[in-house]
């Protein structure tokens, strides 16, 4: 199976004209970042593979598209989580509830352990008949899927007879981004990013540990910005986005970026910008509800 050459379309958003890259779009439940950075998993033959076991945050989009990865292989996926939240076990929606109906198992270590990792490796210990998989994909094969990405990006630019374009992303790890910029530099393509979990300084480190030596434009907001919590410009941002473009933002990156990146239009009126939808819709499910009982 391949999945490749999701489309770009056109928009306007607080008077800036810009394209998307519709990565969400690759496919119905293996999409966005997380399939490009496991398409390296998708697209190998481990004959001797049953089982992939990974770990984090049981609302993660990793967790979903792990077990959208696994049930098209046929698969088992084993992620142990620290805890499961008890509201989310009574009611599992989003990404857990999502990996929960395509077959994954999601295994609390709390009380068992002091980190899933530790489990993993202490007491799972896993055999030749798995593979364990990094939190959120940051591994060096993500590299494969991503310049497929970037391919796709350079294919783009030549048919609009002109690489004087940005290519704009949000961070978690750095890893799409970091390596887009090392498979775009020759092209002269500069990749602009934000750093959504911890700072700028845990941005780099994450990308240096990878052993990449470009670094994207890194952008800031003024003030300090937690992962995962609530602040009510995000939430402007994402519902203006929605009402502007027709296309629906995720909830826990995009926003910060777009204020960046507006921010950063501001002074740099001429450049073209492809913004690349890195999918993660499903984790609006969960965050949506908590958005609207805060400010609605
Ligand atoms: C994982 C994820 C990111 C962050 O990707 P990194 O490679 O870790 O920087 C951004 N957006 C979405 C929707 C994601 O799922």
């Amino acid at each position: 199976m391949k999945l490749s050459h999701s489309p770009i379309t056109k928009h306007t958003f607080a008077h800036i004209e810009f394209y998307l890259k519709r990565d969400d779009l690759l496919h119905p439940q293996f999409s966005g970042n997380k399939a490009r950075k496991f398409m390296f998993l998708l697209q190998s033959e481990l004959p001797k593979i049953n089982t992939i076991i990974s770990y984090g945050s049981p609302q993660a989009n990793s967790l979903y598209s792990l077990a959208a990865l696994c049930k098209l292989k046929g698969w088992t996926l084993e992620y142990y989580v620290e805890r499961i939240p008890d509201w989310l076990r009574d009611k599992p929606i989003g990404n857990f509830g999502g990996a929960l109906k395509l077959g994954a198992k999601v295994i609390a270590v709390h009380d068992k352990s002091p980190h899933p990792l530790d489990f993993i490796q202490t007491v799972r210990n896993p055999d030749s008949s798995c593979l364990v998989i990094e939190e959120g994909g940051r591994e060096r094969d993500a590299q494969h899927g991503i310049k497929g990405l970037a391919d796709e990006i350079v294919g783009w630019g030549q048919s609009q007879k002109s690489n004087d374009f940005v290519v704009v992303l949000p961070s978690g790890t750095g890893t799409t981004s970091a390596y887009l910029q090392h498979f775009l530099k020759p092209y002269g393509i500069e990749v602009i990013t934000c750093p959504c979990v911890g700072g700028k300084d845990y941005l780099i480190n994450q990308i240096q540990s990878l052993n990449i030596q470009t670094l994207p434009q890194i952008l800031q907001l003024n003030n300090k910005h937690h992962f995962g919590k609530l602040y009510h410009n995000d939430y402007q941002t994402w519902k203006a986005l929605l009402e502007q473009t027709q296309v629906e933002f995720d909830l826990l990156y995009d926003p910060m970026m777009w204020q960046c990146l507006v921010d950063w239009h501001s002074h740099n009126r001429d450049k073209t910008i492809l913004y690349i939808h890195q999918g993660g819709l499903l984790g609006n499910e969960s965050m949506l509800p908590r958005y609207q009982r805060k400010f609605d």
